[in-house]
Parts: structure tokens; C-alpha cells; sequence
């Protein structure tokens, strides 16, 4: 019996035609995940991924012999990914075209894979038009001495102040330290205005609150403070994408979640790789359904 077999029988995945090779490979050395293991949870939330990710510019972080090795941060196509993975003409700031990513199948994805992918990172633009957000993320970075507990109420008084502007959030552990708040925009406000937007919000909460916020970015700043990091808001910044694995130990996961659930979590990383079928029983929830849907534009600030 092959050793790809049971694996995609036991999951039931949709049969991909990539061949992921090394599939034995260990990628994480802490808990000993393999390449294969990585492929298939990849696999699996391929149909949970691809509406948010699959329609917007990437990154890939990649690390071809583990995360042990040498990992690098990938914007641009290489040239050997093949037909699986796209490219999207986007002008630099000297004038000419420079191709980026997209992927926008489970192909895509697994071919990313393949090719050595941990981490998807993701514009705050849709390829159709590069130039107008389709959403805000306020990335909340706790500095080191600070709990879980206070990211979170750091995250639902984002919500809340972002709610009396008239914009709906939803939040994203990151598989990291963090929460992203995230706010959808209908494609309108260029990307100078959108950074101005977060920029100054960012600098409102720290003028509100200096003990508890900042939004320098010197480290000296940041003690015992949450960084917010408003950079994410600017074009060509990326977001890591929902359900992206990380490039940390025991390969978690970056999770869409409601805010009940943010409320009652205690940690900020429950979830790994490992934890495909969860997610594709969470994400049919109802509460979860709507997760990244909202039809509102950039308000004034
Ligand atoms: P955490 O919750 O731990 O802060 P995170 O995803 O918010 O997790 P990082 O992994 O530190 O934070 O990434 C910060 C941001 O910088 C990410 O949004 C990513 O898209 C971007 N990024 C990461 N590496 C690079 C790089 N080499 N070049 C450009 N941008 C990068
Ligand atoms: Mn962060
Ligand atoms: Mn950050």
C-alpha cells in the first residue's frame, strides 16, 4: 500500500493532483509534523481558506528543509512554481510591473506547499484592484510581560471604538501572540487614506490610554504596552491569512473566531495543524458563517 493512501482516505479530502513529495519530511521538529502532515491539513481547509485568501495578492513563507533551517519570506514569483500558482502585475514604486502571487486553488495551495511553504500572508487588496483595502486589520502585539487576557480586552475595546465609527469586526488569533481585529471595507478608499485612518486610530488609543498602548514603533516604547500595529494598512503590507499554519513551534494555526469565543479563550494558540476537521466543523457554525462579511466603507476619522 502506498504510503499517501490512508491519509487522504481517512480525511477525505477532495483529491488533489498535486504530488507532494518528501511527504515524511519534518517540518516541525517539536512534535515531529511532517511535510505530508502539513499538505493534508492544507488540504482540508483548502474550502475555508480560499474565499478570504484566494482572492487577494500573497506571500508565502517558506522553508524547504523545516523551520529549523533557513526560512525566507517570499513576495514574488521564482518562476518554478507552474501553472497552479498565478501572477498579478503590480507596479512598484519606481514604475515598472513586478509579478506577485496569488493562488486561488487547493492546486495553488498545495503547489505552495510543495514548494516548501509554511505560512500564507496575505494583501489587504483583492487582485481585481490592487489600489482599494477590502479591509483594516489593527494587529494588537503584546509586549513579552503581558498576559493573553490583556490582548483580549485590548481587542474588544478596538471592536467597540471601531463599532461607534460604524464598522462591524471580527477577530483572528494569529497562531502567534496576538489577535488581529479586523474590520471588511467594500473596495473604496485608496490605500493613503486607509493608513492615515489606521494610523491616526492607532494614535488615538495611545493619546487615550498611554500605560496600556502604543503605536511607536520603537521597542523602547513598547514595554508593557500592546502594540497597534497599524502598518498592516498599507499597500504592499500583508496580514498572515486565516488558517495559515506558522512557522512556530507545534505548527499552530491563525483562527477566525466569534467574539464569544475570543472572550472566553485563555491562550492565545489552541489550535495546530492537526485540527483541520475542527475547523471545518467551526466554520459551518452559524456564528461563524458570516466570518469576514460586512458591506461598509472607511469612515471619516
Ligand atoms: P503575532 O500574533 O505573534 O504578532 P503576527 O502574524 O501578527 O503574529 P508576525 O509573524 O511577526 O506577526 O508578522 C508580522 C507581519 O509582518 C505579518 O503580517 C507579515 O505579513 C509581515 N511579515 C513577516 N515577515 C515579513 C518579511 N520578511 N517581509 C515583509 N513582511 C513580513
Ligand atoms: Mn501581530
Ligand atoms: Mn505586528
Amino acid at each position: 500500500i502506498e504510503k499517501e493512501a490512508p491519509v487522504a482516505v481517512a480525511t477525505a479530502a477532495p483529491a488533489s493532483t498535486v504530488k507532494v513529495s518528501n511527504r515524511d519530511r519534518v517540518i516541525f521538529p517539536e512534535g515531529k509534523l511532517t511535510k505530508g502532515q502539513l499538505a493534508d491539513y492544507y488540504e482540508l481547509v483548502a474550502p475555508l481558506m480560499l474565499p478570504w485568501a484566494g482572492s487577494r495578492p500573497v506571500s508565502l513563507v517558506r522553508c524547504p528543509q523545516g523551520r529549523a533551517k533557513k526560512c525566507f519570506f517570499q513576495k514574488h514569483d521564482a518562476g518554478s512554481f507552474g501553472d497552479d500558482v498565478k501572477h498579478i502585475g503590480i507596479r512598484e514604486k519606481d514604475g515598472h510591473d513586478e509579478a506577485y502571487l496569488f493562488v486561488d486553488t487547493p492546486a495553488g495551495l498545495l503547489t505552495c506547499v510543495q514548494m516548501g511553504t509554511i505560512e500564507f500572508h496575505g494583501w489587504g487588496a483583492r487582485i481585481e484592484d490592487v489600489e482599494k483595502a477590502d479591509r483594516l486589520v489593527f494587529d494588537l502585539d503584546p509586549d513579552e510581560g503581558l498576559g493573553f487576557k490583556d490582548v483580549v480586552s485590548a481587542a474588544f475595546h478596538v471592536r467597540d471604538l471601531l463599532a461607534q465609527m460604524g464598522l462591524t469586526t471580527f477577530p483572528m488569533v494569529t497562531g502567534g501572540k496576538g489577535v488581529h481585529v479586523i474590520a471588511p471595507l467594500t473596495p473604496s478608499a485608496e490605500w493613503p487614506q486607509v493608513k492615515d485612518f489606521a494610523h491616526r486610530f492607532a494614535q488615538a488609543l495611545e493619546q487615550a490610554e498611554p500605560d496600556r498602548y502604543t503605536a511607536a514603533l520603537s521597542k523602547a516604547r513598547r514595554t508593557g504596552r500592546i502594540f497597534v500595529d497599524y502598518l498592516r494598512n498599507q499597500r504592499g503590507a500583508t496580514a498572515v491569512m486565516p488558517y495559515s499554519a506558522r512557522n512556530r513551534e507545534f505548527a499552530p494555526i491563525a483562527v477566525p473566531l466569534t467574539w464569544d469565543e475570543l472572550h472566553d479563550l485563555d491562550a492565545p494558540s489552541h489550535w495546530h495543524i492537526g485540527d483541520g476537521g475542527e475547523m471545518l466543523k467551526r466554520a459551518s457554525s452559524k456564528n461563524l458563517a458570516h466570518w469576514g462579511r460586512a458591506d461598509q466603507v472607511l469612515p471619516d476619522l
